[in-house]
């Protein structure tokens, strides 16, 4: 999938920080040494294959707003590849950044529509329901 019309990542580093990468051995929460202060990868032409394939639901989707983008909400909103779950990822320094109102709001409206919504922080995790209830996954 390719970005949305007029969207780019920007300053956004979000998924070199907060998600976990097994191919780069780097745990949730911590950043790449290869990431820019200020945005952008310092190997970005010999970047591994699973960074060049990393998009994020904010970067492919016209009908999320531009409010959206990571960084500036700190949840990174995302498909889990493993499962039929949708996730809002956040980075240890605002592991409550899924409460932001754009992003609880849309996190609820996703419930809405039948998936499974869990947000995480490092190993921490919430359910969100259709019923804007929301309580950590046992
Ligand atoms: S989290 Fe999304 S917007 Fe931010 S750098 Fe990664 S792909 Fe780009
Ligand atoms: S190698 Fe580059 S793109 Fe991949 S996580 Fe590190 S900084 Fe990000």
């Amino acid at each position: 999938m390719a970005a949305a019309p007029g969207k780019s990542c920007g300053p956004c580093t979000m998924c070199c920080s907060a998600l976990e990468i097994a191919e780069l051995k780097k745990p949730a929460g911590r950043t790449c040494p290869d990431c820019r202060v200020g945005g952008g990868c310092s190997i970005y032409a010999d970047r591994p294959q699973v960074c060049r394939d990393y998009e994020c639901e904010w970067l492919t989707r016209r009908d999320l707003s531009r409010t959206l983008r990571p960084d500036l909400v700190g949840a990174i909103l995302m498909e889990d590849a493993d499962s039929d779950e949708y996730w809002a990822v956040c980075g240890p320094e605002r592991p409550m950044a899924w409460r932001h109102p754009r992003v609880f709001a849309h996190l609820v409206a996703v419930a809405k529509s039948g998936r499974t919504v869990v947000a995480k922080a490092g190993l921490v995790s919430w359910r969100i329901f259709a019923s804007g209830e929301w309580g950590p996954t046992v």
